[in-house]
């Protein structure tokens, strides 16, 4: 057992240290790196995902390269135009409501530039709003924008995102509502929500990922966990797998970490991403080890549960 920490480019979701852990078993390498605050309980989904990659593998790929997304933090105009216009990626994720409106529509307007007409916009708002607070944010950022493709968890249950998408014309997406559900499998988002957002490492591996999409009857975006190139196959092998795809996928997240453990990083080109897997190499793994052995007691608590 492998345990990395690999620091931040830029703070993201208040981390400035991707931690983790990876291992190798007798299909391939998984990642386990549940976020330091989760506890054992939703841990277990994580090490359900990567305990897939290592020794079962994936489901066979219906397609060979995915559509992904770039992501703009809370940054300023001048760097968000530039990590856009550097992507190379049509379609760009901007995470909003951390900072004020006319910030966040400085940033939008800024994106649009960089993407020109024909690029499609996100936003994502964390539940971080409430109802009123999300469909004024959302007229102002759909106009900032020059229209929004859609809008990811503005509140935080389903019953807010179902009274904001009756009051707004852009498209709702789910995230936090299903990966955070009790059964991510019977989460009722059809009447909340257009679209699902779906997370690997959160649902428990790429199979159980693909019951999920079904049961939801919703388009889906897979959308990564911040792993390494090991963790990130996972999501690019159920973006390949799911029959349909009809958004870019949010995986497109290694950027934002300061180093990876592979050969070959699942970083886009012309805003795709490969699906391959490839082996971490060891001399990449012990650049970024730690000697941390909470990780490896936090691995053997969850796996014994
Ligand atoms: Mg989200």
């Amino acid at each position: 057992m492998h345990v990395y920490s690999i620091p931040m480019r830029v703070r993201f979701r208040g981390i400035t240290r991707r931690t983790g852990l990876l291992f190798e078993g007798t299909a391939g390498w998984g990642e386990f790196c549940p976020f330091e605050e989760y506890d054992d309980d939703e841990a277990m989904a994580w090490l359900a995902c990567a305990l897939e990659a290592a020794n079962e593998g994936w489901p066979a790929p219906v397609r060979d390269r995915i559509p992904v997304n770039c992501t703009v933090p809370v940054v300023s105009p001048e760097r968000a135009h530039e990590i856009v216009a550097r992507s190379g990626c049509s379609t760009a994720k901007v995470k909003v409501a951390e900072s004020t409106l006319a910030d966040d529509c400085a940033r939008l307007e800024a994106v649009r530039d960089a993407l020109g007409p024909k690029g499609f916009v996100r936003i994502d708002a964390n539940m971080l709003w409430d109802v009123d607070t999300a469909v004024t944010a959302i007229k102002a950022m759909d106009k900032a924008a020059g229209g929004l493709q859609y809008v990811e968890q503005p509140c935080h249950t389903l019953d807010e995102l179902a009274s904001v998408r009756r009051r707004v014309a852009v498209p709702i997406a789910a995230d936090e509502s299903i990966r955070k559900a009790d059964d991510p499998l019977k989460v009722a988002v059809s009447g909340a929500a257009d679209i699902a957002v779906i997370k690997v490492a959160p649902l428990g591996g790429v199979r159980k990922a693909l019951e999920v999409a079904e049961a939801c009857g919703l388009p889906c975006v897979v959308s990564s966990a911040l792993e390494t190139s090991v963790g990130m196959a996972a999501g690019v092998a159920l973006a390949a797998a799911l029959p349909e795809l009809d958004y870019a996928c949010g995986l497109a997240t290694l950027s934002l970490l300061d180093g990876d453990v592979t050969s070959d990083s699942l970083t886009p080109v012309d805003g795709y991403l490969p699906v391959l897997t490839t082996p971490p190499l060891p001399d990449r793994i012990a650049e970024f080890e730690t000697g941390d052995l909470a990780w490896v007691e936090r691995f053997q608590r969850v796996l014994s549960r």
